[in-house]
C-alpha cells in the first residue's frame, strides 16, 4: 500500500474508489479485527502536532484519506502528490451506493449528532438506499465520553447490533479518541469518524455547493455556518498551517521516512545517493 508522510501524518495514497474498495474487503472478508477511517484535514494536520493522543489513534488507523484539499495541495507543493480528494462526506454515500450496486445489504449503525437527527438520517438512507439498513441510532450527550456508565451503555447498544460499519460523527479529535480507545471492544467490521455526516445526511446541514468544494474552499462555507465556533479554529489553523508547510518544505527526515514506505522514492532517493557519490 503506497502512502506518504505529511506533517507526521502518514496519508494513504488512494482514490476514492479504492477506498471503497478497502473498506468494502473489510466487511466482506472473515472478520480479524475492527479497523477504522481516520479523515485527515488541515485542522487535523494541527492537532496532530500538538496532541499525542491524536497520533497514537492515527497510528493504529487501517486507513486514513486525505480529506480536505489544502492537504492535496499541500501534497503537491510538497512533490509527494497525493491523487485525489477522499472526503469521509463523499466516501459514506459512495460506500452506500456500493452496496446497492452490488444488492449486498449493508448495516450501519449511527452514533453522534443532536438528538433525533440520528434518526432523520435513518430515514432519509431508507429512502435513497434500497441495500442499506441502519441497525442503531445513538446521539450520547455531551461529556459522555468521560462517563463510564454511558460508555458502556454505547458499547452494548453497538454490539447487540453488530453492525458492519459503525459511523462516528463527534467532531474532531472526540470521534477519533473514542474510537481508538474502545477499538478492541467495539463490534463493528469497520469504524468511520466522519465528522458531520449524519447532519448532513438528514438534511440538517448543507454541505458546500459542488464549485465550491471543487476550489478547495469548503471550510469557507463551514465558518459562514458556524462563524463563532469555526472561526477561532480557522484562524489559528491560519497562523499554524503556513509554518508546518515550510518546516516539512525544508526537512530531509519527510522525505527519509517517505523512502521507508514506499518503494518508488526509496528508488529515487538511492539513485540520486549513488550519482552523488560517483560525482
Ligand atoms: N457532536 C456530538 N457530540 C459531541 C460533539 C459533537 O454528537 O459531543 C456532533 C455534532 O452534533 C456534529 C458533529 O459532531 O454532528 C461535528 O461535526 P463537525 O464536522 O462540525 O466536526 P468538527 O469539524 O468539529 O470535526
Amino acid at each position: 500500500m503506497k502512502t506518504i508522510q505529511l506533517f507526521g501524518m502518514k496519508i494513504d495514497s488512494l482514490r476514492m474508489s479504492e477506498a471503497v474498495e478497502r473498506v468494502r474487503s473489510w466487511i466482506d472478508e472473515p472478520f480479524e479485527r475492527m479497523r477504522y477511517v481516520v479523515t485527515p484535514n488541515l485542522d487535523h494536520a494541527v492537532l496532530f502536532q500538538d496532541r499525542a493522543d491524536l497520533r497514537a489513534a492515527y497510528a493504529d488507523a487501517s486507513l486514513t484519506i486525505a480529506d480536505g484539499q489544502p492537504l492535496i495541495w499541500a501534497s503537491r507543493l510538497l512533490r509527494k502528490p497525493l491523487p485525489e480528494r477522499v472526503a469521509g462526506s463523499d466516501l459514506v454515500p459512495r460506500l452506500f451506493d456500493d452496496a446497492d450496486r452490488r444488492g449486498r445489504e449493508l448495516t450501519v449503525f449511527l452514533l453522534g449528532a443532536a438528538p433525533g437527527v440520528g434518526a432523520r438520517a435513518a430515514d432519509a438512507i431508507a429512502k435513497r438506499w434500497k441495500h442499506v439498513r441502519v441497525v442503531g441510532v445513538e446521539s450520547p450527550p455531551l461529556g459522555f465520553d468521560k462517563s463510564e456508565a454511558e460508555t458502556e451503555r454505547l458499547l452494548a447498544a453497538i454490539e447487540q447490533a453488530a453492525p458492519d460499519l459503525l459511523l462516528v460523527g463527534l467532531g474532531a479529535p472526540k470521534q477519533e479518541l473514542w474510537i481508538h480507545r474502545h477499538r478492541e471492544r467495539i463490534h463493528a467490521r469497520a469504524a468511520l469518524g466522519i465528522g458531520a455526516v449524519i447532519d448532513f445526511l438528514a438534511g440538517e446541514r448543507q454541505r458546500a455547493p459542488v464549485w465550491m468544494q471543487r476550489c478547495g474552499i469548503e471550510w469557507l462555507h463551514r465558518i459562514s455556518q458556524e462563524p463563532k465556533r469555526l472561526g477561532k479554529r480557522y484562524a489559528y489553523d491560519a497562523w499554524r498551517f503556513p509554518q508546518l508547510l515550510l518546516r516539512e518544505a525544508f526537512s530531509r527526515k519527510a522525505k527519509e521516512t517517505d523512502a521507508a514506505t514506499d518503494p518508488e522514492v526509496a528508488y529515487r532517493v538511492a539513485a540520486t545517493a549513488s550519482r552523488r557519490s560517483a560525482v
